[in-house]
């Protein structure tokens, strides 16, 4: 079907942060398969793993108990704090579990139409739930009729959420991004998300945090909320979980850990034995290569390089990065730079079409990321200058 504009390349192998086309011209990947490929292309540990479950066994179904899946419960309830697991395909499948979990805690506690809190400019997913509470008309038009009970604030505004405690009294939960991605790399106050949690606590809603493309180490933690002294009621996470092998889980703790029972939820892929244990050997790998660290060193780099170089520079609005999730605002649409890059072959992507987004590899060596953070910012100057010439 036609719903993708896809670039004129196609790879046909990868490696580290590397990937090659049909006439083996090498790319230098600054994408990652859209915060997918964290440990960069063909990672030996993965490719093991894959190779290992494929030899031993792909699939059984839920019917049945499945021992990587507890193992993996097991390690990300460790990393998370939280308590239970409930593993998907995907970051919208983690997202309608987390939805679900809401209306859930709502019919429990005897509300009706229960409504979650939602952001402007977010993004969940493109499963009707999930575009129902994405804040971008975009992914919804023609969709319509829409899911209900979603009622949206802008990001990043606390008193807009205070301002419907008292306007509303069927409210179950907040459903948030500790850094919007899609949304054009947006990065809230630090106080933000503790206050999120706080006004959660009082008014006995559920803090649901979206960390599908934030988790994982991408934002410099194993989840980005760990760099404030919190934890949310329900967490979601996909993409750098299974390393390009589809996975996505739903975190819960406290009472929403104990919310679904037997026949309220499932899939029929999720969890099984491939994609657990290639998610277990991608965490251990994040664990044993000091890759959170790294992410954040590697973070620290880009935005020291991308300030010495860009700030200043008419046309430039703003620099932000959290670990290795990172972005640079300009003025203007800038949707072109994508294939200006591709022609130096280099893969990034632009966000909330004015945002050049980049999402590299953890595993980056200091070469490929100073190569990517040069070319880069040339590649930003001659646009800049070259649509300052196109506006004359
Ligand atoms: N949530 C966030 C924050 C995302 O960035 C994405 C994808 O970009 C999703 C959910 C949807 O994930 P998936 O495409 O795996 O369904």
């Amino acid at each position: 079907m036609p719903n993708y504009a896809r670039l004129p390349v196609s790879f046909s192998r990868g490696d580290g942060a590397w990937l090659y086309d049909e006439t083996n011209k090498r790319y230098l990947d600054a994408l990652s398969g859209i915060a997918v490929c964290s440990l960069g292309h063909s990672h030996p540990a993965i490719t093991a793993a894959i190779c290992e479950q494929a030899n031993t066994l792909l699939h059984t179904s839920n019917l049945y108990g499945i021992e990587a899946q507890n193992r993996l419960a097991d390690a990300l309830t460790k990393y998370s704090g939280m308590d239970t697991v409930f593993f998907a395909n995907s970051g919208a499948e983690a997202n309608e579990t987390a939805i679900k979990i809401a209306r859930l805690w709502g019919d429990k506690h005897g509300i009706k139409n229960p409504a979650i809190i939602v952001m402007e400019n977010s993004f969940h997913g493109r499963t009707l739930a999930t575009l129902s509470a994405s804040g971008n008309r975009k992914v919804q038009a023609g969709f319509e009729p829409l899911v209900q009970g979603f009622l949206r604030v802008p990001y990043n505004d606390i008193q807009a959420v205070r301002d419907l405690i008292t306007r509303h009294n069927n409210i179950v939960a907040i459903l948030v991004e500790p850094v919007q991605g899609e949304g054009g790399v947006q990065i809230p106050d630090a106080t933000y998300l503790p206050q999120l949690r706080s006004i959660c606590t009082q008014q006995r809603w559920l803090l649901m945090l979206d960390e599908v493309q934030t988790g994982i180490g991408r934002c410099g933690h194993w989840f980005a909320y760990q760099q404030y002294d919190m934890l949310p009621d329900v967490l979601t996470s996909a993409k750098a979980l299974g390393n390009g092998v589809p996975i996505g889980a739903c975190l819960a703790s406290g009472e929403a850990a104990h919310l679904m029972s037997a026949g309220k939820h499932g899939s029929t892929f999720g969890g099984n034995p491939l994609s657990c244990h290639v998610a277990l050997a991608v965490l251990n790998t994040i664990q044993q290569d000091n890759l959170l660290q790294r992410a954040n060193a590697l973070g620290q780099f880009f935005s020291d390089y991308f300030q010495q170089q860009l700030e200043g520079i008419p046309g430039v609005v703003s620099i932000r990065g959290q670990g290795l999730l990172l972005g640079i605002e300009l003025d203007r649409p800038c949707g072109e730079l994508v294939g200006m890059a591709l022609q130096k072959q280099l893969l990034i992507n632009v966000a909330a079409e004015c945002v050049v987004r980049l999402l590299p590899p953890l595993i980056l060596s200091d070469d490929e990321a100073l190569q990517i953070a040069k070319s880069t910012s040339s590649l930003i100057k001659t646009f800049l200058s070259q649509s300052e010439h196109t506006s004359i």
